[in-house]
């Protein structure tokens, strides 16, 4: 996690977190614990605590805005990886929770 996201945590506490079924464990290759989401429907799953208000991923640790951080950071979801510091969805998130908008991150690739 980037130092501003480590102070962060708005958008695993804004949206609805989900994926394709087949990204937890119980599927061979997955990697989300399968206990920590709940079904929306055949073919995808929610992080729990994301698909009700008030929206607090069950795997995030800490204070939002504060000091935060993701007990599953290696196994998090694609959805999770989609997240970009300074992006539309991050600054949304973070004025729903009253912080201040990010520049987005320089790409020197
Ligand atoms: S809302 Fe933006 S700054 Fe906050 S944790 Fe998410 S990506 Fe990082
Ligand atoms: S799994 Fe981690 S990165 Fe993804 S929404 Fe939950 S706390 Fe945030």
């Amino acid at each position: 996690m980037s130092s501003a996201c480590q102070s962060c945590g708005a958008c695993c506490a804004s949206f609805r977190v989900s994926f394709y079924w087949g990204e937890t464990d119980a599927c061979p290759g997955g990697t989300v614990p399968a206990d920590l989401t709940t079904p929306i429907n055949p073919w995808r799953v929610a992080m729990r605590g994301t698909e009700v208000a008030p929206v607090k991923c069950i795997a995030l640790l800490g204070e939002v805005g504060v000091s935060v951080g993701c007990s599953i950071y290696s196994q998090r979801s694609s959805t999770c990886h989609e997240f970009s510091e300074g992006d539309e969805r991050c600054n949304d998130a973070r004025a729903r929770h009253g912080l201040p908008a990010l520049q987005a991150a320089i790409s020197v690739s």
